[in-house]
């Protein structure tokens, strides 16, 4: 029997870590500082690299029970409701990258992880745990959770989000980036939309400083709307200056949000105006990873927002934590027993730094690019009309996750000092 491994955090990057770790016999102890497992219900969006995973786990059908297969994604003009560019999904998704591009409410994807874990029955899944700081010696990591008690692992997986303790201990305290964007997340049923606004497509409306992304969830019996404009919490929106940055929902006015799009074209008010109610958020994020120390050291591994955290804007960041997890996995396939976690966290990080670091890069980029104003958006939209397929689909990302080196790696980071 393999070691325990220490998962910190129980998001869909912790659940996907403590799966990939069952599927090669390994256990894990799952801490998660909530007192319920669950997501915040909002929508996202899984390209074929994420769905890759999936099937590799066996859980296609999991997927295929709640998730929407859109047949396209459709860039429109807000204002003035023209098509700017397409980028065929569907079959074309699954002809072009071998899996379906899929959109699914988050907690169904985090329940099918769960139940997936679960079936394992290789991890222990303790709520309202929280990890408070850990000490990687050599035999071993020591955790110290909240209340005083202790824990011990073979190594620690920090899958804790953008707020990271694990993060902060290993590479030191930094406040996170704002974007000075906020997030409105609104859920609609799809029997409630007029007719044009059922069509099974993410469709992306782009405006000066702000752009709304919808698309259908739960086998596209409910729309998944998020809109996102420039501003701080608490002036001219919902919440307050000085209220939690950490929560995603934020008590939101809809006044406040039609306000802040300014004029748009009637089907993308008709879109707005169905939303029965909304929440708010902060959109934050870090810098891009600089190199794999970033990753790991040691013993100690970071995963998914708490290495690379993601603005929303090429829809990744669930699926950038799901190829961690799977790396990791992969990884273990190949690695004799004992574990030489060191060696392994070293050859994860190696493998994952550099691809996570451009998703990271992209997404900022985008963000830009979606809120254009001037010049620049009259490039773009000529770009998208003269190239929109082109410009859209992103072959280098949706063919992976990348098979990692399994050569041997020297140590990204010379081994922590405790
Ligand atoms: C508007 C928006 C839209 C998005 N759309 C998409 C999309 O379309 N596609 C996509 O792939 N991604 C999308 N994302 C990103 C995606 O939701 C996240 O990147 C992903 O969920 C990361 O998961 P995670 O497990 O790493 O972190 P989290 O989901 O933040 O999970 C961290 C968990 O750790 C727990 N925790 C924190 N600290 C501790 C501690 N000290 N001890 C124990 N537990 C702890 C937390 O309670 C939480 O449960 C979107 C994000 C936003 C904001």
């Amino acid at each position: 029997m393999n070691p325990q491994v220490i998962v910190a955090g129980g998001g869909i990057g912790g659940l996907a870590a403590a799966l990939a770790l069952a599927r090669r016999g390994v256990p894990t102890v799952l801490l998660e500082q909530a007192s319920a497992f669950g997501e915040v219900g909002a929508g996202l969006q899984l390209g074929p690299n994420a769905t890759r995973v999936l099937a590799d786990w066996g859980l296609s059908d999991a997927m295929q029970a709640c998730a929407a297969f859109p047949d396209a994604l459709r860039v429109r003009d807000a204002h003035r409701g023209t098509e700017l560019g397409q980028l065929r999904l569907g079959a074309m998704a699954l002809a072009r990258h071998g899996q379906p591009y899929a959109t699914l409410h988050r907690a169904d994807l985090h329940a099918l992880l769960l139940a997936a874990v679960q079936a394992h029955g290789l991890t222990g899944l303790h709520l309202n745990t929280r990890l408070v700081s850990f000490e990687d010696s050599a035999n071993g990591v020591n955790a110290a959770l909240d209340g005083g008690s202790a824990l011990h692992g073979a190594a620690l997986l920090g899958c804790d989000g953008l707020w990271s303790r694990v993060r902060a201990q290993l590479l030191g305290e930094r406040p996170v980036r704002s974007s000075g964007h906020l997030a409105y997340r609104g859920m609609v049923r799809a029997a409630d939309l007029p007719t044009a606004l059922r069509a099974n497509v993410v469709t992306a409306w782009l405006g000066p400083r702000m752009h709304v992304v919808h698309y259908p969830v739960r086998s596209g019996h409910w729309i998944n709307v998020v809109a996102v404009v420039h501003g701080v919490l608490g002036r001219g929106h919902g919440g307050a200056p000085e209220s939690d940055p950490r929560s995603w929902s934020h008590e939101a006015r809809s006044a406040d949000l039609v306000r802040a799009l300014g004029p748009v074209c009637s089907d993308l008010r008709a879109m707005i105006d169905a939303v029965p109610g909304w929440s708010l958020w902060a959109l934050n994020d870090r810098p891009a990873m600089t190199g794999a120390h970033e990753h790991a050291q040691g013993r100690v591994a970071l995963l998914g927002d708490a290495a690379h955290p993601l603005r929303p804007y090429l829809a990744q960041g669930a699926a950038m934590a799901i190829e961690d997890a799977w790396t990791l996995g992969r990884l273990l396939e190949s690695t004799p027993a004992p574990i030489d976690w060191t060696s392994v966290l070293a050859r994860f990080a190696n493998t994952r730094w550099q691809r996570n670091a451009r998703v990271q890069q992209q997404s900022q980029r985008n963000g830009s690019i979606f809120h254009a104003t001037g010049l620049v958006r009259w490039g773009r939209d000529t770009a998208m009309r003269l190239r929109g397929e082109a410009l859209l689909d992103n072959p280098w990302l949706y063919g992976g996750p990348p098979e990692p080196a399994q050569d041997p790696i020297p140590s990204p980071h010379p081994k922590r000092k405790t």
